[in-house]
């Protein structure tokens, strides 16, 4: 075996309620669909021939210094409290530190069934693996905080789900897979010994700075409150941002039915099982600020004055609502090319946004035309837009750096959905030319490459994707 993965192990070191130890289940027929290279190279894995990347990344053989488990979790699922999640089709196969000097977890996905699948297969089909690693990795490249794709690996095995799906397994890269959910199942189990040994342990892994649990919790407000509003910055709708899909070192984590606005509305929401909206679009900002509140509940029994410490916590949680405005401003105000906006800007941005909406323009090439000036095609009603672009030009005229604030704040491509609709579509029949060319295209998603105009366009109404399944 030439692969090898230098493991440097510390979850596995906490105790044994924790996690299940268990190894994956075995596969039939492994075949690399694909792997990234240059983040294996981050993580110090050697070089391999595909039958061995196959072999390792589908769970079939296990690396020296692999110590694999299943991570306990809980969480709060549209809303309802759930007590026992865990990682019901996933496995930790340990950790790394990159070359860079961070510790990340490898964890397979669709590894087979562990003491967490609640009757459920363990499994994941090609359509999902295919979905997290071009999206994750687009996100990636978009400057936005994610959990990464190092593999994915098709079993040579079938997957009942509403049809019969070719299997598949892919290989997450995360900070670590510690959600809010970790916390929450001590907690709620009022197992407080086991509490503060994982706050010892999340403080030292991701905020070392951080003093006790408050201080931790102001960590994890700041990273929350700087992710959102930049997905929103981009378009993203996350579609189902449960407790255990709240990642606590700050990444996206979760790519099951999340996708990308195309036409601008406040309220879009794409997941099929989000039926009230509770993910939409606009209101990421405010379930964050709820899932941040649950991360105080959690952590409050750590604190011995607990008067005090809900006063404290309330105010912490209560100030998150003015980080995330602020850093949405400045991710709002570079992509109308402001670099150092006032709060008055706000009320421009907030203009064009109205206007997008009326006018159902595409979020992206709306953003992308304030660089080209190419908005010919983006409003039926082009004298409101005119009016709007006279009152900007008035107000950027006073800020240096135009241009390249655009440029850095608006991507011309992005993941989206009826791309990845129809690049599923195209895998299941066997052609993985589209899965690569998105790949490639979403490297650069800053920069216009004649070779990928295509993929700028909006989807005409045949191809446009109303909503997204969790694909589990
Ligand atoms: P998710 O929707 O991916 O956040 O998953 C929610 C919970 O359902 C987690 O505990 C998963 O491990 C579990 N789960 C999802 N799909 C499967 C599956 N096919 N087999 C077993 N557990 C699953
Ligand atoms: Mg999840």
């Amino acid at each position: 075996m030439n692969l090898t993965i230098p493991f440097d192990n510390t979850y596995v070191s906490l105790p044994e309620n924790f996690y299940a130890k268990l190894s994956a289940t075995k596969v039939s027929d492994p075949k690399v669909i694909a792997f990234n290279r240059q983040l294996s190279d981050l993580l110090g894995i050697t070089q391999a021939e595909d039958e061995e990347i196959a072999e390792v990344f589908s769970g079939n053989v296990a690396c020296d210094g692999s110590q694999p488990l299943a991570q306990l979790y809980a969480g709060h699922q549209f809303g309802q409290y759930n007590p026992q999640l865990g990682d019901g089709r996933a496995l930790l196969l340990g950790e790394t530190v990159g070359t860079d000097g961070v510790r990340r977890d490898i964890q397979l996905k669709g590894s087979g069934p562990t003491p967490f699948s609640r009757g459920a297969d363990g499994r994941a089909w090609l359509g999902p693996v295919l979905r997290e690693f071009v999206i994750s990795e687009a996100m990636h490249s978009l400057n936005i905080p994610t959990t990464r794709a190092l593999a994915a690996v098709l079993t040579g095995e079938k997957v009942v789900r509403d049809k019969v799906y070719p299997g598949a397994v892919l290989t997450r890269v995360a900070k670590s897979h510690l959600r809010v959910g970790t916390f929450q199942v001590f907690s709620e189990r009022r197992d407080f010994k086991s509490l503060r040994k994982l706050l010892d342990y999340a403080i030292e892994r991701h905020y070392p700075n951080a003093n006790g649990p408050l201080g931790f919790l102001k960590c994890v407000i700041k990273e929350q409150a700087t992710l959102i509003p930049k997905w929103m910055g981009i378009g993203f709708i996350h579609g189902v941002m449960n407790t255990d899909n709240c990642q606590i070192a700050g990444e996206t984590i979760d790519y099951g039915p999340c996708a990308f606005i195309d036409e601008y509305h406040p309220m879009q929401v794409f997941s099929s099982i989000d039926q009230f909206g509770r993910y939409s679009f606009a209101k990421q900002p405010d379930i964050i600020v709820w899932n941040m509140a649950q991360l105080a509940t959690a952590l409050l029994p750590l604190e011995s004055d607990a008067d005090q410490a809900i006063k404290d916590f309330t105010i912490v949680v209560n100030n998150m609502q003015t980080q995330i405005r602020e850093n949405w401003l400045k991710i709002f105000a570079a992509k109308i090319g402001i670099s150092d906006p006032k709060p008055k800007d706000e009320w421009l941005i907030k203009e064009l946004l109205t206007l997008m909406e009326k006018e159902k323009s595409d979020f992206t090439n709306t953003f992308f035309s304030l660089i080209t000036g190419e908005t010919q095609n983006l409003f039926s009603k082009p004298e409101d837009f005119k009016a709007w672009e006279r009152k900007w030009k008035v107000r950027i005229s006073k800020e240096r750096k135009v241009p390249e604030t655009l440029r850095k704040a608006n991507p011309v491509l992005i993941p989206r959905n009826h791309r990845i609709e129809e690049m599923i579509n195209a895998a299941l029949k066997g052609d993985f030319s589209l899965f690569n060319r998105l790949l490639v295209a979403y490297r650069q998603p800053f920069e216009e490459n004649p070779r990928f105009v295509d993929l700028k366009s909006a989807p005409n109404a045949s191809e446009i994707v109303h909503s997204t399944f969790c694909g589990t």
